[in-house]
């Protein structure tokens, strides 16, 4: 019983990204080594629509991890009145380009351009950041099935979830999972992921899903009753240090820029308080952060190496 194992803790376990990246990391270099020896270099290809500051900072920090680990990082840029069909010709073409082992989308784009098809676009053994159709319905199947890939921010929730299983030696079978957002990119992986079947890669939580039309009474009392809790609403302060049963594990995936004291900051969905009362905690910022920017390195060796049937 992990919660009352957890609960002698006086404040939590912050868990580190970089720590949590590490291990990931070390997978993605013993994958480089053998792409390497066949003289393959991974190369990811962003496709950049316009200039959005927001996505400026997450792009320079997946092109640091890139060049630091040894992969080829090249973002594609493209004018913001770029039309459909040459957003689809540019997607084509990198499909169809064989130094290019992972492509991804870099959302959001402009409103004009229809997302779903754009990202469905991407050549599904290509497809790093696991967002096409093919790859999401993939998951329901099995977490990680096959030639398949689990999205960036997803995957590092699951990996953050499964070094603290090793660590404790706990079982998540039947216990209670909360997941706050549902979006089709990050809440509502994370939460298939959290309630599939071991045998098919999950964690057996018994999962609920709350959203923005959630009653605030509602998401509490399934947060009570949470031993792993996830946040993924992008509203500050979300989720609160009373709401917490004491021990749980509270997986902050929000990212949301608020101004103090006219100063601009990065804060996630959980109140730091918090860790007063939860057994493992990840930080914002440098929590699950550079761990989903480890799972784009990771997605992509093992893109390259499929592809260079390695
Ligand atoms: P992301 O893709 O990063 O998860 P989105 O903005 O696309 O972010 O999605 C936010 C999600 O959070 C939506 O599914 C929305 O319904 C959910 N959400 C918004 N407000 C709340 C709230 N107060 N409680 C729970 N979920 C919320």
């Amino acid at each position: 019983m992990f919660a009352s194992l957890l609960t002698k803790r006086s404040l939590a376990t912050l868990i580190k990204g970089q720590d949590a990246a590490k291990k990931i990391m070390s997978q993605v270099s013993q994958d480089l080594e053998l792409l390497q020896k066949a003289g393959v270099k991974p190369k990811v290809v962003p496709v950049v629509v316009g200039d959005v500051a927001e996505s400026r900072i997450y792009l320079d920090r997946k092109r640091a991890a890139a060049l630091k680990a040894g992969l080829e990082f090249e973002e594609k840029i493209i004018p913001d009145n770029v039309d459909m069909p040459t957003m689809l010709k540019t997607i084509e073409d990198l499909n169809a380009d064989p130094s290019v082992h992972g492509i991804i989308v870099q959302l959001p784009i402009p409103k004009h351009l229809d997302e779903q098809v754009v990202c469905n676009s991407v050549d599904v053994t290509k497809d790093v950041d696991g967002f096409t159709c093919r790859n999401l319905g993939n998951l329901v199947q099995g977490v990680g099935l096959g030639d398949s890939f689990v999205p960036c921010t997803p995957l590092a929730a699951l990996k953050i979830l499964q070094q603290i299983q090793q660590t404790e030696d706990i079982d998540f079978m039947g216990k209670n999972a909360v997941v706050a957002g549902r979006s089709h990119n990050v809440g509502l992986p994370i939460a298939m992921i959290l309630q599939a079947d071991h045998i098919k890669g999950g964690l057996d939580l018994t999962t609920t899903i709350c959203h923005r039309y959630t009653p605030n009474e509602q998401l509490v009392e399934a947060v009570s009753k949470a031993d792993v809790v996830v946040s993924a609403a992008g509203v500050p302060g979300l989720i609160k240090p009373e709401f917490v049963k004491p021990g749980a594990i509270v997986i902050d995936v929000g990212i949301n820029r608020i101004k103090v004291d006219g100063k601009s900051k990065i804060v996630g969905d959980v109140h730091p308080d918090v860790a007063k009362v939860a057994g493992y905690m990840t930080p914002v910022p440098g929590g699950v952060g550079p761990c989903t920017v480890a799972c784009l390195l990771y997605n992509t060796v093992i893109a390259a190496r499929r592809q260079s049937q390695i």
